[in-house]
């Protein structure tokens, strides 16, 4: 069992990881201190405890993984959120990003598919530190139409191609980003709603993320 301790040597590793991902490029000093404030040996398994704070991708198990954390800066700059938004993510994983958007003073709706990863981050204290978090087991194709429309989406597995539904569950003037393309390597692009039925396309860096699968599994 993990005990939750968060020690000199590793506040102070993270501190390093923070400079680095400021040298690869990410400037938003909000999400760079959220990424300083959330102990991320917490969403790994104890044995990862030597190498949570490098700049890699992990396993959370289910053949998933707990994003870079130059991604998880990356795709939270796009986003540029505001305190108080409704955020939808798509693909809650090990929670760490949704935790990164609850640290940016938003309100998270988080879906994940998997039922054995759904019911494992109900067991992890950030529950309780961050309560404007909240989880849902579903498809995120579908989105949450009860709780739309989100003023942004955040979607983190690789779509095939835009998922309609989502697009219509934004505000208008609210954005999605999301990693969009074939399965080894994804374009991350960022969709502002202009209108109704009226969208704004920016396109930036290649990425490669699991997929984005249809359905749920038990
Ligand atoms: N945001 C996560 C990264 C997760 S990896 C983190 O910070 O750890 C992508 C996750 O998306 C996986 O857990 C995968 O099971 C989930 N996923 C894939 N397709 C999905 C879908 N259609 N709906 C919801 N979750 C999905």
């Amino acid at each position: 069992m993990r005990r939750y301790e968060d020690s000199y040597k590793q506040k102070g590793l993270r501190k390093q990881l923070v400079d680095s991902i400021r040298q690869k490029g990410i400037t938003d000093e909000n999400v760079l201190a959220a990424i300083n404030n959330i102990p991320r040996h917490y969403f790994l398994d104890t044995a990862f405890d030597g190498i949570a704070y490098e700049d890699r991708a992990f396993p959370i198990g289910e053949g998933q993984t707990i994003s870079q954390p130059y991604t998880v800066a990356y795709q939270s700059q796009l986003l540029e959120v505001k305190p108080f938004e409704k955020v939808l993510e798509i693909g809650t994983g090990s929670a760490y990003q949704a935790c990164v958007l609850a640290e940016l003073k938003v309100n998270v709706y988080t879906i994940e598919r998997q039922k054995k990863l759904f019911d494992l981050v109900k067991q992890f204290p950030f529950k309780s530190r961050y309560p404007t978090i909240r989880f849902f087991y579903g498809d995120g194709y579908e989105g949450l139409p009860t709780f739309a429309p989100f003023d942004k989406v955040l979607v983190t597995a690789a779509a095939p191609q835009i998922p309609e539904k989502l697009l219509k569950q934004l505000k208008i003037g609210g954005r999605m980003v999301i990693p969009v393309g074939a399965q080894d390597i994804q374009r991350m692009l960022r969709i502002t709603k202009v209108g109704e039925d009226e969208y704004e396309q920016e396109t930036f860096d290649n990425f490669s993320f699991v997929p984005m699968l249809s359905g749920k599994k038990s």
